[in-house]
């Protein structure tokens, strides 16, 4: 069913006798036009499978429905949820679930498309599981705040550039697609949105990413020290963070912002190989890590 446009949007919301919830993120995306777009970015075929974070009243349901494909819809709120299950309960490809997204378990099948206009609240949590579960994902379409695309596409010595940006850098390839105005959402959020794509094309499995992730933010936390000195904090010995500091061979009084992602890679491997993980004082997984 088409739900993108203003009046229908209003109409569903009072049937149900329910507001929008701010603290859920509900905007609704009311231009049709829009909601097509997006869905166009994963160049779906048929029987491909897509998870979709908080479908709401399925803007994008609609076109990915269309499109004859086996979708997986993810929404935390229980109305909107029973609103689609009544929406689409005669389509046997459509599941949808009543789950935060963020406790979702991916199974370890088959590959999978994902796609949402996030929930602006939780867009950095969402983006970091999507990263660690990406070893079956192929493509990611998501709608964002227009100021976070330019923190997935940083590159070193920019403002924006932090440990997703390294990660993202490291595993696929991200472009910022079309701009959309907080005209096209009701209620109409403060901020402008934009699209954004990520082919994910990677080798690594989800624990080599979860660590690498982990080491990565480790060194931005001490965003304004030396390199060799965030290194020494994350390893516990000054003498083990120099000579890999200087395997790397980059100078060591350089920050985490100056750094290319490459070179986390680089560094991390060494970690692995000298068997340091098990003495770093940042959280770990219990789980053991392997390339
Ligand atoms: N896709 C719809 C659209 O484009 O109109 C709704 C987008 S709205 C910006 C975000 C949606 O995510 C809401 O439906 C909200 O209830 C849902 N949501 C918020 N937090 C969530 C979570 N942790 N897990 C799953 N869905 C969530």
């Amino acid at each position: 069913m088409k739900i993108a446009n203003r009046d229908k949007v209003r109409e569903v919301l009072t049937d149900l006798q329910i507001p929008a919830l701010k603290k859920f993120g509900q905007n609704f995306l009311i231009d049709e036009q829009v909601a097509s777009n997006i869905v166009s970015l994963l160049e779906l075929k048929a029987n491909e499978s897509v998870v979709e974070i908080g479908p709401g009243l399925g803007a994008l349901t609609h076109y990915i429905v269309n499109e004859g494909v086996n979708l997986k819809a993810v929404e935390i709120d229980r109305t909107l949820t029973e609103f689609l299950i009544n929406t689409y309960e005669s389509s046997e490809n459509v599941e949808i679930i009543n789950e935060d997204f963020l406790k979702l378990e991916f199974s370890n099948g088959k590959k999978v498309k994902v796609i949402g206009n996030l929930p602006y609240y939780i867009t950095t949590p969402i983006m970091e599981k999507l990263i660690k579960n990406s070893d079956h994902i192929t493509r990611l379409v998501v709608m964002v705040q227009s100021e976070v695309v330019k923190r997935f596409n940083a590159v070193a010595n920019e403002a924006e550039y932090g440990a997703l940006s390294v990660l993202l850098s490291l595993i696929g390839e991200g472009r910022g697609e079309f701009k959309v105005s907080n005209t096209n959402f009701f209620p109409r959020p403060n901020v402008a949105s934009q699209i954004y794509v990520f082919d994910f094309n990677h080798n690594f499995s989800n624990d080599y990413i979860d660590e690498l992730f982990r080491f990565v933010t480790a060194l931005f936390t001490n965003k304004r020290k030396s390199i060799v000195k965030s290194l020494e904090i994350v390893l516990g010995n000054r003498r083990k963070a120099k000579n890999i500091i200087d395997k790397v061979n980059i100078e060591s009084n350089l920050r985490a912002e100056n750094i290319i992602p490459e070179t986390y890679k680089q560094m991390f491997d060494l970690v692995l190989e000298e068997d340091l993980l098990k003495t770093v004082t940042y959280p770990r997984p219990k789980k053991r890590n392997k390339k």
